[in-house]
């Protein structure tokens, strides 16, 4: 089969490789429709996350057909049309009864390697690198799906590729960010980044109730996306001060919540962002920490601040005199995407958001380089690249 690999820092190619096979009771194979890129796999194209190897297939964002299915798996048949979360969950541990599904503990062959960089092993991840379990990822024409009686989601007739396949992944993650910001009637929540997680994460916000949202960013298209599709009002960083205009818009309290969609890459300007550059550089620091920073300092005094970024080791710098004496929550996690499947799926049917709102670019599987290069440049206004195997 084709699939788009790894091979080293901001080099991907579309390849052959073996097709995928059942290896286990529980599998399926599915062969996929839609697959997009996402924010994170940004994180492994410019190569900040480590023990990634040359030909590791990628991709996490991914729906399709079930072409062949384990003899456990009797939820399934072959012909369903599926979307398939990106964190690979077993159903049956502690942390998966608990609906942590991202940090299962069963789907992580290679959890030593994690938790030697985290103290703990999450789940395996599909096409994240081997510290992440190994599995190669959804950027292809099919994929192994373990675990497959659990986590994907049967497609109802009559919703095309695009109003479900973000179910995998930047919707569930989007309005987890939003969740965890316990939002209130008469809330302000502020968004760092208006990338498609960013622009989940403002939809979902006003789903569960806030009067308003803010949202940061320094793309002009992105932050008229933010505006005009997912309703937010928007600071464009490069032109105000984020801090005090935060505090103008909100009566010197600051936003209720804070959520970073950005994580360990934030453009950096001035300065400070001279200094996160430079220690990143030299492998001082493995993040640079810049929205977070920014998210902490604007946070009303006993607000949250609700961390969906992705982040892969060590920060600097970070302001815990702020979130200690002023009495601030922070929340995290790679997204719970199985715990949040169903209910998002409702609501894209009662019509209460279209997720298709974010894709700016389709492509074919071949394209995928090309793709990568758009979207990591923001080249021709692109938001969100959907790749057709
Ligand atoms: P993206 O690269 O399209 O968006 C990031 C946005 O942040 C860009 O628009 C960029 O201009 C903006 N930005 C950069 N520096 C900034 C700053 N200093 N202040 C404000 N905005 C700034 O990526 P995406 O797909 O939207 O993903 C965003 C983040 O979410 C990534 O870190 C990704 O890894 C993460 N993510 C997390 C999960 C999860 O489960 N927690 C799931 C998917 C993605
Ligand atoms: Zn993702
Ligand atoms: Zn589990």
């Amino acid at each position: 089969m084709r699939a788009a690999c790894w091979n080293g820092k901001r080099t991907i190619e579309v390849q052959d490789v073996p097709d995928p096979k059942i290896l286990n009771s529980r599998d399926a194979i599915v062969r996929i429709t839609s697959t997009a890129i996402c924010g994170s796999d940004l994180h492994l194209y410019n190569g900040f996350i480590p023990t990634m190897e040359k030909g590791d297939i990628i991709g996490h964002e991914f729906m399709g057909e079930v072409v062949e299915v384990g003899h456990s798996v009797d939820n399934l048949k072959v012909g369903d049309r599926v979307v398939v979360p990106f964190p690979i969950a077993c159903g049956n541990c502690w942390s998966c009864r608990q609906e942590l599904y991202s940090l299962c503990e069963n789907s992580n062959p290679n959890a030593w390697m994690a938790a030697k960089l985290m103290g703990h092993s999450p789940a395996g991840i599909f096409g994240y690198s081997h510290m992440m379990g190994g599995y190669a990822g959804g950027q292809a024409q099919y994929a192994r799906v373990p675990f497959a009686d659990v986590g994907p989601l049967k497609v109802p007739e009559g919703l095309s590729d695009e109003q479900v396949l973000f179910l995998s992944d930047i919707f569930p993650t989007g309005y987890m960010g939003a969740e965890m910001c316990d939002i209130r009637p008469g809330d302000v929540i502020a968004v760092w980044g208006c990338g498609p997680v960013g622009q989940f994460a403002i939809a979902s916000a006003y789903l569960l109730g806030a009067e308003r949202v803010i949202a940061i960013d320094r793309f002009p298209y992105r932050l008229q996306m933010a505006r005009e599709k997912a309703g937010a009002e928007t600071i464009n960083y490069e032109q105000a001060d984020v801090y005090d205009t935060l505090m103008e818009m909100t009566g010197g309290r600051g936003p209720d919540a804070c959520i970073d969609a950005v994580g360990m890459e934030a453009h950096t300007p001035g300065v400070v962002g001279a200094y996160d550059r430079a220690k990143q550089a030299l492998m001082l620091e493995t993040d640079r920490p810049i929205a977070l920073r920014e998210a902490i300092m604007a946070c009303r005094n006993g607000g949250t601040v609700s961390v969906i970024g992705v982040y892969g080791g060590f920060i600097d710098k970070f302001p815990m005199g702020s979130v200690m004496n002023r009495s601030l929550t922070i929340k995290s996690g790679q997204a719970h995407v199985q715990r949040y499947m169903r209910p998002l799926l409702e609501r894209i049917e009662n019509g209460e958001i279209d997720p298709s709102f974010v894709i700016t670019h389709r492509m074919r599987l071949e394209d995928a380089p090309r793709g990568y290069e758009m979207f990591v440049n923001k080249e021709d206004n692109c938001e969100k690249v959907v790749l057709k195997p």
